[in-house]
């Protein structure tokens, strides 16, 4: 647990936000400007700044979770198709430095570009 870091504090229930899921390693949250609805972000619990920090087994679990929450969402939202994106330093988009995976619903008609 970082103390300066707001995604530690929202992951470990310090600061609330919308859980959609959690266990003992993870915590979903909805992302506070959503892409799209639905837009979600699996927060690790344990602090690790990106990729270049994830051990394995937290690497292998993430993407297990990552695809059980995109069947929920397909299931549950109805959407069309769906993007994880998950960006690692600031020259790839990264702008909160606790990793996190980005779920983003993806609909006919959202008119994104992503
Ligand atoms: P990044 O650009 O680092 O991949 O994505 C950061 C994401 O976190 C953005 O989509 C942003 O909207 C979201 N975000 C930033 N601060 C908060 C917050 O305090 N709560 C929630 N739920 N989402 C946040
Ligand atoms: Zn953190």
């Amino acid at each position: 647990m970082n103390n300066d870091c707001i995604f530690c504090k929202i992951a470990n229930g310090e600061i609330p936000s919308s859980t959609v899921y959690e266990d003992e390693m993870f915590r979903v949250i909805l992302d506070l400007s959503p892409a799209t609805k639905g837009h979600a972000l699996i927060l690790p619990k344990k602090h690790m700044a990106n990729i270049f920090e994830m051990d394995e087994v937290t690497a292998e679990k993430v993407f297990v979770l990552a695809s059980r929450i995109a069947k929920a969402m397909k299931e549950a939202l109805n959407c069309d198709g769906l993007n994880i994106v998950q960006n690692n330093g600031e020259i790839a988009g990264q702008t909160v430095f606790h990793f996190h995976m980005h779920i983003i619903p993806r609909y006919n008609d959202d008119g994104q570009h992503i």
